[in-house]
């Protein structure tokens, strides 16, 4: 702790995609530098005074979408807090109210379409929503989501990144220009080569991202090794803004990549393949595991009420774009509409099994 304790006016805790929970105190300088950092990146996604900003998000310990929520009040908009509301209402609240815009993890906006379509109804492409950030997890800058995430609610959907012990660092533009913007004023970013640690200045190469939060004061971050994988853009953005983009947003995560039948397999690689395919629903479920010596991967996917007589041929395309987009061939398992897990905060849909062996 870099201030005197009774500076700190809030703590939350890291969500632990890796490892152990951290717990992260703030001053309130900290929480308005939290708040400027998010209005950055909304403003860009074109909210203004005159939106309505729906926040289906069970606010707790977690930051996710409290700073974003401060951000939509800074910058004028008015905001409609939905916590502890269930789906249904929340629907119903977006409904009712009108709102404009709201935030959320891919996973869960592609589970509220489907109750709101499946169960309720509704076509959310003909609710008034017309933007949706989305963070938490990689979904919104994978194009066969963002896609799906566009067409279901007829909105425009924009990644960000950010995460508890560094702030909000990065956000994609409304010129959508297949990146993302670091957010240069708070932030510097480098990118590291995993293998030797050596920093990568020129574009299109991958490796890990090192940050530093230029201003947060209890707890500061700097030089941290996020294992975000990120590569630097060529291009400048359409947009006008001179901070830099990141391709493709952030890649995956240096310790999720892994060897799979000698192969490299980004879990985001297989997301990209199934969501792109018709007739398959949003859920699917990878596990890695061996058969004696030889790894093999199972995947689990649901087909749609609309495409269950053309199973076979929904199974060999995603097969043939498996083959095509990955190197490896795998065990698909076709499910029943709605066996597979929904998950509300951060999904876990890749296990690998031998890590445990
Ligand atoms: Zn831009």
């Amino acid at each position: 702790l870099c201030v005197p304790l009774e500076e700190v006016t809030i703590f939350r805790q890291t969500s632990g995609t890796t490892g152990q929970p951290v717990y992260q105190p703030d001053t309130w300088q900290d929480w308005e530098w939290w708040t400027g950092c998010w209005s950055y990146s909304l403003w860009a996604q074109g909210y203004r005074p005159r939106d309505r900003v729906f926040i289906p998000f069970g606010y707790n310990i977690f930051v996710a979408f409290w700073a974003g929520h401060y951000a939509a009040e800074k910058i004028g908009c008015e905001v409609i807090p939905g916590g502890v509301l269930d789906t249904k209402a929340r629907i119903l609240k977006i409904q009712e109210l009108q709102a404009t815009a709201m935030m959320g993890t891919p996973t869960y906006i592609l589970g509220m379409a489907e109750t709101a379509k499946m169960k309720m109804g509704i076509d959310p492409s003909e609710l008034t929503i017309d933007k949706i950030t989305c963070a938490g997890e990689c979904g919104a800058s994978i194009p066969s989501t963002k896609k799906r995430l566009e067409e279901a609610w007829g909105a425009k959907v924009y990644d960000h990144a950010g995460a508890t012990e560094i702030g909000a660092w990065s956000f994609e533009c409304r010129d959508q220009p297949g990146g993302m913007h670091v957010n240069e004023a708070f932030f510097l970013v480098e990118i590291k080569e995993v293998a030797t640690g050596a920093i990568i200045e020129e574009p299109g190469q991958r490796g890990k991202m090192i940050i530093t939060a230029l201003d947060r004061q209890a707890q500061p971050c700097v030089r941290f090794d996020s294992k975000d994988v990120i590569e630097w853009s060529a291009d400048p953005c359409s947009c006008g803004r001179t901070s830099r983009l990141i391709k493709g947003g952030v890649v995956g995560r240096a310790d999720d990549i892994t060897k799979v039948k000698g192969v490299l397999l980004a879990p985001s690689a297989i997301e990209e393949v199934v969501r792109g395919v018709d007739g398959l629903g949003d859920e699917y479920e990878v596990v890695v595991d061996k058969v004696g010596d030889v790894d093999r991967i199972k995947l689990k996917v649901e087909v749609l009420p609309e495409a269950q007589d053309q199973c076979q041929l929904v199974e060999d395309e995603l097969a043939d774009q498996l083959r095509l987009k990955t190197n490896l061939r795998y065990d698909i398992e076709v499910c029943g509409c709605e066996t597979l897990p929904r998950y509300e905060v951060k999904a876990k849909r890749f296990k690998d099994l031998r890590k445990k062996n």
